[in-house]
């Protein structure tokens, strides 16, 4: 079967005052429909961005340098405005990260959504109707009718990020992208938030791409993980393969850190700090606060390794010395 779609050494360059920066670097994957892949990094790793280059929709300052997007098998770069409006409208959706951002606080939720439903399809304001009851049921708000009556600041965050997966899913899309659509919820709030996008992917076979900084999130909701570092994928392949063996010893760091991660909402526990953008170093970019890193880690850009190609998904790390850190992994701090 064909790739729902394929990214290929993908390169993303803001310009900014300082110049060019590459804020993500030889980023590639492929995802098949109804395949769901968390993607988690620290705050700056590129999540965001990556997002927007999946739906074209990068800021104005933001453009795709090198490599190429593929939704079946077609360049995004080649389809016309006309297309590229309806891949948008029809095909791909996107939950932002920020939902006041994304609503529009002076209108009613109900007006909302039918409005995107007229936008994306051509229903009668009748049919858009019904089909906005039909979303909210299937985002599980139970009093619909009161929902969406109210303004987008009357709804806790937990409604809000329902009303804008319902916005979402109204263009009945293939890939639903999520950009940390549980961050700011309360514990339960998150698990019934989760309990959505999975039974999503069941029921429609929607395949999904969910950004987080929480990794139990991914494991609890991915069939396919990716890390991401300073704009690079660290290490990517089945969630079984990145969180019980993991190779990179970025990715390592990180599960030895869980419990702190959670209390603290943040992934900054591996000692040390992400190089600005324009500083990234010609090497490994994790050299800096590598526990296994040596000078040939600093001499020339790492490529990805196949860890395993034979597995339930490919299994790849950017890391010369995996097989060390594998032998010899990083381990939770005992206290
Ligand atoms: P967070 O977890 O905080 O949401 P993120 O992983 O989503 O972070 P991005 O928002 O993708 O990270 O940002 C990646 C890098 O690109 C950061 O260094 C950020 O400052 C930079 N960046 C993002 N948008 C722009 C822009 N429009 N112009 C210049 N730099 C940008
Ligand atoms: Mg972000």
């Amino acid at each position: 079967e064909e790739s729902l779609i394929e990214v290929e050494s993908l390169t993303v360059t803001y310009d900014t005052p300082d110049g060019d920066v590459h804020a993500l670097r030889d980023i590639s994957l492929s995802l098949d429909r109804g395949e769901t892949l968390g993607i988690a990094g620290e705050s700056g790793s590129g999540k965001s961005t990556l997002a927007l280059a999946l739906l074209d929709y990068l800021d104005e300052n933001g453009r795709i340098t090198s490599g190429s997007i593929r939704y079946d098998g077609r360049r995004i770069h080649d389809l016309s405005a006309d297309e590229l409006r309806a891949l948008r409208g029809n095909r791909l959706a996107h939950v932002p990260q920020d939902p006041n951002t994304a609503l529009n606080p002076a209108l009613r939720v109900g007006e909302q959504i039918t409005e995107t439903i007229r936008e994306h399809t051509d229903k009668t304001t009748r049919a858009a109707q019904e089909r906005l009851y039909e979303l909210l049921e299937t985002v599980q708000i139970g009093d619909a009718a009161y929902t969406a009556d109210q303004y987008p600041h009357e709804l806790s965050g937990g409604m809000q990020q329902r009303v804008l997966i319902a916005m979402a899913l109204s263009c009945d899309p293939d890939l639903l992208i999520l950009d940390e659509p549980t961050t700011g919820l309360d514990v339960t709030t998150q698990a019934t938030v989760l309990d959505l996008v999975r039974d999503l992917n069941e029921s429609f076979n929607t395949t999904i791409v969910l950004i987080t900084h929480d990794l139990s999130v991914i494991a609890n909701t991915c069939e396919r993980a990716m890390i991401l570092y300073a704009g690079e994928v660290m290490e990517t392949g089945s969630v079984s393969q990145v969180f019980n063996s993991p190779t990179h010893p970025y990715t390592q760091g990180l599960l030895a850190a869980v419990p702190r991660i959670r209390d603290e909402r943040t992934m900054n526990s591996v000692p040390g700090r992400t190089p600005a953008l324009a500083e990234i170093p010609e090497g490994c970019v994790f050299a800096d606060r590598c526990a296994f890193s040596t000078a040939d880690c600093r001499t020339a850009p790492i490529d990805m390794t196949a860890v395993d190609a034979d597995g339930e998904a490919p299994h790849r790390t950017r890391c010369c010395h995996w097989e060390d850190a594998v032998s010899d992994p990083i381990e939770p701090e005992t206290v």
